[in-house]
């Protein structure tokens, strides 16, 4: 993977009774593609010979810009409060000195855990769980890895003996405890992945109960995308005197990805999609969609036209996923459908197609959809299917990029509804309710504007039925149903 783009602003502690996270925006240290300071080689950070011959055995070359940073940062046993998202080599940013810090002090043993990392998702958890244990599969440490949706014995059998690196998700863990499974009472470092997502999925209470069994004595590690006020009042009870990272693509999207949106009636967007990748031969395809009953449909929809595809969420068993995921990986599955949720953490970053069949509630999402197209070296491809009623959202992301999104029409799938109500986002938690960070509040309806042509708001939706997501805030809810909103 290559790490262009990367502006990283860094480094400073907060004076004290500053709250972490209200300086993220020091000077800025350019890197990499950014133009300037060449990136330091990973010997020179500090890491022991096994840890950088399982860097070698990775292919790495060079260390990222949040690795640059945080690798130091851990090793001289700061907390550490970072802004950086999935993509960014924030996994091993935090695994890499972890490992070096652990290989130091006496084995875990009798259901003792060292260092705990916990993640939001199943998948982000089995994703920095072989993270873990490729860095330091030349290390005597053990690593291991919990979460729901599987059999809970095998997991207390293996943790009789401890483990060094625990990755876990909140609530299989707290089972774990309650079960007397693992003691977190000598853990030496936390780090809580996405930080944000969790959050987001209401583990909050979890967290605290979860903090309160470790010793008060330990390193803090917090990563997150975002630095909402939630997470900030997080970050002020739990780091202490943290260094201060952030790595954020330096143009907001990458340049190296082709972006474009297609105009179309709602009820259009499968068919619209399956043209694309039938008329384009697309082979590896990453379709968004806001609903879990979105997701099937679509795939369904797909596998009836003689392509192979798959769809993951949060209603699919934890085998389903993997095994959907692993098929897409393989290229025996050519287009995997996906919420934001699930597709959260799955290390399928270098894709040559993502299609946002939804536009995301929330805006930064699109940022984090698209960064998992662009091959190195390549040209990455990210579409947008566009309905009036989302016309709102797309104004959020156009502003968050800072550039409207080249407009396309498909011939055949020209847009007949150009002005309707936006979609009501609130997840089915009442009329009016809260429509996430895009809203704009009770508002008129979307229109594309320009044409003339007569807008017709009453047709074309694709209500979507269903169950809600997973715990969530309200507009947040990659898995939550959608529903339209009544016209003004
Ligand atoms: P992460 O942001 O931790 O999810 O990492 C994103 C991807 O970058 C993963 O596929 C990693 O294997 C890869 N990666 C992490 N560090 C490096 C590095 N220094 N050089 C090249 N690729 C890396």
């Amino acid at each position: 993977m290559i790490f262009t783009r990367l502006a990283i602003a860094l480094l400073t502690h907060p004076a004290p009774g500053q709250e972490p996270g209200a300086s993220l925006q020091s000077p800025s240290l350019e890197t990499a593609g950014g133009g300037a300071a060449p990136l330091a080689d990973f010997e020179s950070l500090g890491l022991c010979r096994p840890l950088l011959e399982a860097i070698v055995a990775k292919g790495y070359t060079s260390p990222s810009p949040i690795q640059l940073q945080c690798i130091p940062a851990v090793l001289a046993g700061h907390d550490v409060m970072a802004a950086a998202q999935t993509g960014t080599g924030k996994t091993a940013g935090f695994t890499l000195p972890m490992l070096e810090r652990l290989r130091h002090g006496p084995h875990a043993r009798n259901n003792i855990v060292r260092a705990l990392v916990l993640t939001p998702t199943r998948e982000l958890a089995a994703q920095v769980a072989e993270s873990v244990a490729a860095y330091g599969r030349f290390l005597d440490l053990r690593s291991d890895v919990v979460f729901g949706g599987v059999k809970i014995n095998p997991q207390m059998m293996r943790l009789r003996r401890g483990a060094d690196v625990l990755v876990a998700t909140p609530g299989r863990l707290m089972d774990l405890h309650q079960q007397n499974a693992i003691r977190l009472d000598r853990v030496e470092i936390l780090v809580l992945d996405e930080a944000d997502r969790m959050l987001d999925m209401g583990f909050i209470r979890d967290i605290q109960k979860i903090l309160a069994l470790m010793p008060p004595k330990r390193q803090n590690l917090l990563f997150s995308a975002t630095f909402n006020p939630s997470i900030r009042k997080l970050a002020t009870g739990l780091l202490h005197n943290p260094v201060q990272l952030q790595a954020t693509p330096e143009n907001r999207t990458a340049t190296s990805v082709e972006q474009v949106m297609h105009p179309c009636d709602m009820a259009r967007k499968p068919d619209l999609l399956h043209h694309l990748i039938a008329s384009n031969n697309w082979q590896q395809v990453l379709v968004f969609a806001r609903t879990k009953h979105g997701s099937n449909r679509m795939a369904e929809r797909l596998i009836k036209e003689g392509i192979a595809a798959a769809a993951i969420h949060g209603n699919k068993s934890q085998g389903a996923r993997t095994r959907a995921l692993a098929e897409f990986k393989s290229g025996a599955v050519r287009v995997l459908v996906a919420t934001d949720l699930a597709a959260r953490g799955i290390d399928i970053q270098q894709l040559p197609h993502v299609v946002n069949l939804d536009l995301p509630n929330v805006a930064e999402d699109y940022v984090h959809r698209i960064g998992r197209t662009g091959r190195a070296g390549q040209s990455g491809h990210a579409l947008s299917l566009v309905a009036a009623e989302e016309h709102e959202l797309l104004r959020a992301i156009e502003r968050m990029i800072g550039n409207p999104l080249p407009r396309l029409e498909v011939p055949g799938f020209e847009p007949t509804i150009l002005s309707a109500p936006p979609l009501d986002l609130s997840g089915g938690r009442g009329k009016g309710g809260s429509r996430g960070r895009n809203g704009g509040g009770g508002g008129g309806g979307g229109s594309y504007g320009g044409s003339g042509r007569g807008g017709n708001s009453g047709g074309g939706g694709r209500g979507g039925a269903g169950s809600r997501g997973p715990r969530s805030a309200a507009g947040r809810s990659a898995d939550a149903p959608l529903r339209r909103s009544r016209p003004a």
